[in-house]
């Protein structure tokens, strides 16, 4: 046997990080990143967001494992990199409402789930322009309004921006005297007594307990390459709308006071709105002022192209003639099955057409003669609030927590939003992060973390 560690993490974006804040101290930890660069990845199957970003961070686009989808030009992609999709995401950090779908099967309690979170933000740094959880006040008609919350640093380096998530998986590697191992996992493999997993630069390193934390694509993955006997990997992807609108701008102006550039909080996401129905979100709509986008980002969303001499211009002119505005509703759920050797299926797309929490939205726009010009669905994939995966064998469709303790009983454990069976319609990551924190804490303890 090549290592044993107490615990091996697999993965390095934020279910790691707060996996490594859940992990007691003492412990011999393994990190593997999966930060390893894969030159099948095309520029531009790569989305515009993610391609931008890592322009501006004069890196390659931290993907890997190109999945093809039926039908669809282009693929998705497991995450390689530390910080993982941290590093080009929105940086919206919420806590969901007691009436929301916080992870029940990990906290017996809500008040639980909020001291995770609590754990969680006092290693970063939150600008809050709102309040410590997001004020609303009123937005258009029943649409409250917020400042976005937004995840803009740790508590060592408060200006990390998208490094974030980066920056703290390098503290806490440190804290820990974990072991950071730059190889990507292949294959789960069974060992007498226990289970390791075989890296991409060859070797196998065991442990007592091994936490996935590879980002659902990469969960998904692994899971294949691991268990011959899957015919398919199930997930879904809570994908919004998007609404490109004229004249929203003098109804969302109001909230976030524009902070004086060159602030390092000055975000594209400028505004929030939200529809409660018995105290959790039905509709969260994100408003982007694209005066605070990045000039390429506009460029790869209008014409498929970027340039990376640009990487670093923000929008040269005001570019307020067109605000996009993403939605989420109960209804834009995709899933998808994975197969075998065989381009992924998609089994739900969600229809603008059939969703009447979108419909009722729309029309309140236009009542205050907002103008819709145009509203399309996310391509299958597109929308990175995975969760829900699900494995499917001769005997039937297991839930991955099911999978797991099935066949490797309490030695490996998922601690990413793969294990979520449902998430909200607002921004998942916050409470992705909590259940992980809490289900390593378990594993400290010498429970199962299931
Ligand atoms: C453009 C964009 C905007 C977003 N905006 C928001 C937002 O505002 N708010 C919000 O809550 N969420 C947002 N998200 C989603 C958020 O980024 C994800 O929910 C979050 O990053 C998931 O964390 P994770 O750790 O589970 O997975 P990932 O971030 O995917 O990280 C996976 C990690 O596992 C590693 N890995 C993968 N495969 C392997 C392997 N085989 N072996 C070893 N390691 C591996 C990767 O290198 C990476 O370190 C956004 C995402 C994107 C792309």
């Amino acid at each position: 046997m090549a290592d044993l560690f107490d615990v091996l993490v697999l993965g390095a974006g934020p279910a790691a990080a707060a996996a490594l804040i859940g992990l007691g101290r003492g412990r011999r930890i393994g990190v593997v990143t999966g930060a390893v660069s894969d030159a099948r990845v095309h520029r531009a199957d790569v989305h515009p967001k993610i391609r931008t970003e890592a322009e501006a961070q004069g890196e390659a686009p931290g993907l890997a494992d190109p999945i093809a989808i039926a039908g669809e030009k282009r693929p998705a992609f497991a995450t390689a990199a530390t910080g993982g999709l941290g590093n080009y995401w929105g940086q919206q950090f919420v806590r969901y409402a007691e009436a929301e779908p916080w992870p029940r099967e990990a906290f017996a309690r809500y008040q639980d789930y909020q001291d995770a979170c609590a754990r969680i933000e006092a290693a970063c740094r939150l600008d809050e322009a709102n309040g410590p959880h997001g004020a609303r006040e009123a937005g258009i008609s029943d649409y409250l309004a917020a400042s976005p919350r937004l995840l803009v640093g740790t508590k060592e380096d408060p200006r990390a921006g998208l490094l974030a998530i980066r920056a703290l998986i390098t503290r806490l590697v440190a804290a820990h005297g974990a072991t950071l191992i730059t190889a990507r996992a292949e294959a789960l493999v069974a060992a007498e007594g226990g289970w390791g997993a075989r890296l991409s630069d060859g070797s196998t390193v065991f442990a007592r307990h091994i936490l996935l934390a590879t980002g659902a694509l990469g969960t998904a993955g692994l899971l294949l390459r691991s268990f011959p006997d899957l015919r398919a990997v199930r997930l879904r992807d809570h994908a919004p709308w998007m609404l490109y609108t004229r004249g929203i701008g003098r109804h969302i102006r109001t909230v976030r006071p524009r902070p004086a550039p060159p602030s390092p909080t000055r975000h594209f996401n400028v505004q929030s709105l939200q529809r409660d129905v018995d105290g959790a979100a039905v509709l969260f709509a994100t408003a982007y002022n694209l005066r605070y986008a990045r000039l390429n980002l506009v460029l790869a969303t209008l014409l498929g192209r970027s340039f990376p001499a640009l990487a670093s211009w923000r929008m040269p002119w005001p570019a307020d003639w067109i605000t996009p505005v993403q939605v989420w509703t109960a209804a834009t759920v995709t899933t998808v099955e994975l197969r075998r050797d065989q381009p992924a299926a998609v089994l739900h797309l969600p229809d603008p057409a059939q969703d009447g929490e979108l419909a009722r939205f729309i029309a309140a726009l236009r009542a205050r003669r907002v103008r819709v010009l145009k509203t399309s669905a996310t391509p299958p994939l597109q929308g990175f609030h995975y969760h829900g995966v699900e494995s499917a064998a001769a005997g039937g469709v297991q839930t991955l927590a099911h999978h797991l303790a099935d066949r490797c009983g309490d030695a490996v454990c998922c601690v990413d939003a793969s294990v979520l069976a449902r998430i909200g319609c607002r921004p998942p990551t916050e409470t992705a992060m909590a259940g992980a924190l809490r289900r390593a804490a378990a594993i400290s303890r010498g429970g199962s973390g299931g």
